[in-house]
């Protein structure tokens, strides 16, 4: 059998030549092709954990590949978050969560933030996984990770015990279309994630900047004498929005 593609895994390959007996176009596919097709699945399905669940029942090899690190990133978490907390009990849904988000995927560790700031109170731990999240260009999370320093450098924590040495990472948004989705996005994970609006009673005494030509509306844009002022203003937006 030497024109057997050439297998990653020693057992898989083992087991593929046993049932090479009675050869399907399947168990032909070499393993590195096969997490390629699960990937693509995953990666394009409006539904990928049904998807999923249903490709690793219906043979040993998608169950296999299911298993591979390049599902686990690529998988459309944002497509079917609903899928996974229906499936899943709240334990099985974390562990989901951290495996993705070990493997890359971003959309994982924008909702493992979520969870450890909102549900956990562990804000250093939450921004950590903002982190993870927007150095794999997740926006949602650098707008989060941005709204979160707002309201770090504006009041007083909102959990005991956390010390924050948390530096914003100031980005520009390429337009205030994509601002407000990520505004929006982050406002409904939020809900998904606490069954609750994001709050803060004390918005108001948020202070503004004194110079009165901060935040006029130009022709095509807001003007703003800094970005603490343009984060400042989004801020207001955020909070306005729930
Ligand atoms: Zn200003
Ligand atoms: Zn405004």
């Amino acid at each position: 059998m030497e024109h057997l593609p050439k297998v990653r895994n020693g057992a898989v390959a083992k087991r593929m030549k046993k049932k090479a007996k009675k050869p399907t176009l399947l168990n032909m596919l070499p393993e590195d092709a096969i997490v390629e097709i699960v990937s693509q699945l995953v990666s394009s399905s409006s539904k990928p954990f049904a998807d999923l669940y249903s490709l690793k029942s219906s043979c040993k090899a998608f169950f296999e590949a299911s298993k591979d690190k390049m599902v686990k990133q690529r998988i459309a978490l944002e497509r079917d978050i609903f899928g996974l907390t229906w499936m899943a009990t709240d334990k099985e849904c974390m562990s989901v969560l951290k495996s993705c988000g070990d493997a890359g995927n971003a959309e994982a560790n924008f909702m493992l933030a979520l969870i450890n700031i909102f549900k956990k109170g562990d804000i250093n731990r939450g921004a950590e996984f903002l982190k993870r999240a927007s150095s794999s260009d997740h926006k949602a999370a650098l707008y989060m990770l941005n709204i979160l320093c707002v309201r770090l450098q504006k009041h007083n924590p909102f959990a005991e015990g956390n010390s924050h040495t948390l530096k914003a990472d100031q980005r520009i948004f390429d337009d205030y279309d994509q601002l407000k989705w990520c505004r929006e996005k982050v406002l409904n994970a939020i809900r998904l994630v606490t069954w609750n609006n994001w709050q803060d009673n004390a918005v108001a005494s948020v202070r503004q900047c004194n110079n009165s030509n901060c935040g006029i509306r130009g022709w095509d844009c807001r003007c703003f004498c800094s970005k603490d002022c343009e984060w400042n203003h989004e801020y207001y937006e955020f909070c306005k929005a729930t």
